[in-house]
């Protein structure tokens, strides 16, 4: 007669199946992105932009898909997904950012790695078609954690990237809105003891895009890719290449990237306190971002965004302004793309 594990064994081996394959088929994977937070009204996006919007978020975020469904890793599924925003001049990352406010455009980029807590950024790039990728290898090819500038630049030819000219990233559209944006400046400039103008008040769409994942391995990653705020000053640094602030990764806890106004970003310390609230607090990841986005954010005046995703592939989306461009899939599931609260 058969022992339990004998019997055990013969089931799958009839089933021709060793036990760790069973163990990986039914491991999780997920990813979510965003691409941005903001003013997105309703009135004034036609059918025609809300397909457009749609598309490249599905695209993206099958990119990322399909990386985790061939046992790809988090981390070049997030970069994915990232690459294809960053080629579309629909979001304020790569192709499509925004000019500072001399009319130019200096682009922040962060990935990070939640198996090492390894983590890559650079700051201000001028000359880099996808930053992203120079995040990542300022992460896996530098003693460094963020570069910015020139010395960014400067790293990025020895890493065999091309540099770009700088009106690679020059669009009709952003240059309507710097125009726009420099206006309203210049008014509220003529009013007495004004303080400085709020997103909201310049009308501001935060495009910022990120990504988050967890593979089949079980590693967690995160990044975000963007041009900034529209009519930033030179040399400005928002919270997109800062971890911690804009992006955090780690295994067992969550991944986090967010949007949003960049200032209030760094200064409630966004994504890392997200994650410190499921780590220390055990909060459930809907719990957490919620805390810190509809709560925290909102007493202290600041909007935006974020994507998280816990250890288990659970995905929270909170955003405190109008809409949020953002789209999932989880394995074996449709992508869901959705743009407002409710579709
Ligand atoms: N968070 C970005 C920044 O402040 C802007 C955005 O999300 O669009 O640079």
């Amino acid at each position: 007669m058969k022992t339990k594990p004998q019997r055990l064994w013969a089931a799958l081996a009839l089933l021709a199946l060793p036990a760790s394959s069973v163990m990986a088929s039914e491991a999780p994977y997920a990813i979510a992105i965003h691409g941005g937070a903001g003013t997105i009204s309703k009135a004034n996006l036609s059918d025609a932009q809300l397909k457009e919007y749609r598309a490249k978020l599905t695209e993206a975020v099958n990119a990322g898909y399909r990386v985790l469904s061939q046992d790809g890793s988090s981390l070049d599924a997030v970069q994915a997904a990232i690459n294809v925003l960053e080629d579309s001049p629909l979001f304020n990352a790569g192709r499509g950012a925004v000019y500072t406010y001399d009319g130019k455009h200096e682009l922040d980029a962060s990935i990070m790695d939640g198996r090492t807590m390894n983590a890559g950024a650079v700051a201000g790039v001028s000359h880099i078609e996808h930053p992203v990728d120079l995040a990542r290898a300022v992460m896996e090819k530098s003693e460094h954690v963020m570069l910015s500038g020139a010395g960014a630049e400067e790293f990025a030819l020895t890493q065999g990237f091309t540099l770009v000219p700088a009106n690679t990233f020059d669009t009709e559209p952003r240059y309507q809105q710097l125009l726009k944006a420099k206006a309203k400046i210049a008014a509220a400039e003529k009013v007495p003891q004004q303080a400085g103008l709020s997103p909201q008040a310049l009308d501001y769409k935060f495009g910022t895009v990120g990504a988050v994942a967890l593979d089949s391995q079980g590693n967690l990653a995160a990044a975000t890719s963007t041009g900034g705020m529209t009519a930033k000053r030179f040399g400005r640094i928002g919270d997109s290449p800062i971890i911690g602030a804009g992006t955090y990764a780690q295994n067992g806890v969550c991944a986090v990237s967010a949007t949003g106004w960049g200032e209030y970003f760094i200064r409630y310390h966004v994504t890392g306190d997200i994650c410190a609230q499921v780590k220390y607090l055990h909060k459930s990841i809907l719990e957490a971002a919620d805390d810190v986005i509809n709560q925290q954010l909102v007493q202290a005046g600041g909007s935006g965004g974020v994507i998280a995703m816990d250890q288990h592939g659970n995905i929270a989306t909170p955003f405190n302004t109008e809409g949020m461009y953002r789209a999932s899939r989880k394995r074996g599931e449709a992508p869901l793309v959705m743009i407002w609260r409710e579709q």
